[in-house]
């Protein structure tokens, strides 16, 4: 049925979604301050993502018998776009529900989806991305933590870097070195899951320009992990990987990170009651960029759900998007710094400023632009 409609249609039934998601959240986000609202992304509330679980509305494509609801891609594309235009605290849940809990379903174990996905359904497990390492980020074949076979499992050592909300995650999936050197790059790599209340486990969060704490360094020392630590293949960490940052990248997320200060801005200018030509172009160009990134980002969707594994697809709309995402501050502070004697409005000049100083990290997170864009070359047969 999928097949038949047309690349950048959203289906009705993941379409009807989306009426009662906004309206939980309208609800549910009326008394949120734009200055938390503009942090979505960060925005790290147990109870909201439990809220939602207890709707249905995470693990969407998840098996439903483990607590899944079984569903195409579509409907967590929808859901994800009332999130994020909503300004909805996602953290907590935002990694599971993406890419740990799809990683499970296709790698796992039987035992580990059981162990693993109903609570990842009902927003309670939290989980972190254990791929950066001090030496290792673009270059992530060159991990050097090792997970060292023992008797009753696994001993791990290492590092890892820029882990988003280790400190407040239950469970790391990590990609780590089992066997050779890391001169054999990507042989010898395994995917393990860290329960990171372990003895030896030490969690530092980082703090960011903007003042925030979210990122984190994770240092393992003498980590005991069980033998069912182990996702899927040893060995067969680089292909997981690899399908983990398809999971990662194909979403509708590298869209929307500055949704809701463009938002702000047009609610602003309704309240002033007048559209000066300048204020015009710039809107007409923020939304028609938007429009034609959207339809990219529904027809990866559709892609998928026609079983493909569009990775070069998703590296293009995640470099676009992310290209719009910083493009929205910029265009927003010139066109507000036109008319030096407007009095604005103090959270919007907050929420511009706040985008401005993390907007960088839009096209570092989930891989660099210039990663992706010799991905995307090498797609295309260029290199
Ligand atoms: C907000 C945020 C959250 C993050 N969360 C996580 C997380 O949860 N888990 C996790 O594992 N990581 C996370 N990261 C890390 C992120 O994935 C890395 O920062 C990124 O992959 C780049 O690695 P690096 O910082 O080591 O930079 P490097 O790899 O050292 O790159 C430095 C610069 O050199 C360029 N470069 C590197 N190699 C090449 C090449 N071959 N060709 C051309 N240019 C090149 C890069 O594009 C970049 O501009 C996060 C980062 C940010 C900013």
């Amino acid at each position: 049925m999928i097949n038949s409609l047309p690349m950048t249609a959203i289906p009705a039934e993941a379409e009807a979604l989306r009426a009662p998601v906004r309206a939980f959240l309208a609800q549910a986000l009326k008394e949120v301050p734009l200055e938390k609202r503009i942090r979505s992304w960060m925005g790290f509330d147990a109870d909201f993502s439990r809220a939602l679980g207890a709707r249905g509305w995470l693990g969407l494509s998840l098996p439903p018998q483990y607590g899944g609801a079984g569903r195409n891609p579509f409907f967590r594309l929808v859901v994800v776009e009332e999130l994020l235009a909503a300004g909805a605290p996602v953290g907590a849940h935002w990694i599971a529900d993406r890419q740990s809990g799809p990683l499970i379903a296709k790698y796992g174990s039987d035992e580990q989806k059981r162990l693993y996905l109903p609570g990842i359904c009902r927003g309670e497990l939290f989980f972190c991305i254990g791929m950066s390492e001090p030496n290792a980020g673009s270059d992530l074949a060159s991990v050097r933590t090792r997970a060292v076979k023992t008797d009753a499992g696994w001993r791990l050592n290492g590092s890892k870097i820029w882990t988003t909300n280790a400190y407040r995650s239950h469970y790391m999936i990590a990609l780590v070195r089992t066997s050779g050197a890391p001169e054999d790059r990507q042989r010898g790599l395994s995917q393990v899951l860290i329960d990171l209340h372990l003895p030896g486990v030490t969690i530092r969060p980082i703090r960011d320009l903007a003042g925030d704490e979210h990122f984190c360094e994770v240092a393992f020392q003498d980590v005991d992990l069980a033998d069912n630590a182990l996702i899927g293949q040893e060995g067969g960490g680089w292909e997981q990987v690899t399908a983990e940052l398809v999971f990662e990248r194909s979403g509708p997320e590298r869209i929307y990170s500055s949704v809701v200060l463009l938002d702000a801005w047009i609610d602003y200018l309704r309240s002033t009651g007048r559209l000066d030509p300048a204020s015009t172009g710039t809107l007409g160009r923020l939304a028609g960029n938007m429009a034609v990134l959207r339809a990219m980002s529904i027809s990866v969707t559709g892609q998928i759900c026609a079983g493909a594994s569009p990775a070069v697809e998703a590296a293009l709309v995640k470099d676009l998007g992310t290209e719009l995402e910083q493009l929205i501050p910029t265009m927003i502070a010139d066109a507000l710094g036109a008319q030096p004697d407007a009095a604005l409005p103090a959270p919007l000049l907050r929420a511009l400023a706040f985008v401005t100083q993390v907007a960088p990290s839009f096209s570092l997170r989930g891989g660099t632009r210039e990663i992706l864009r010799s991905m995307i070359a090498r797609g295309l047969g260029l290199r």
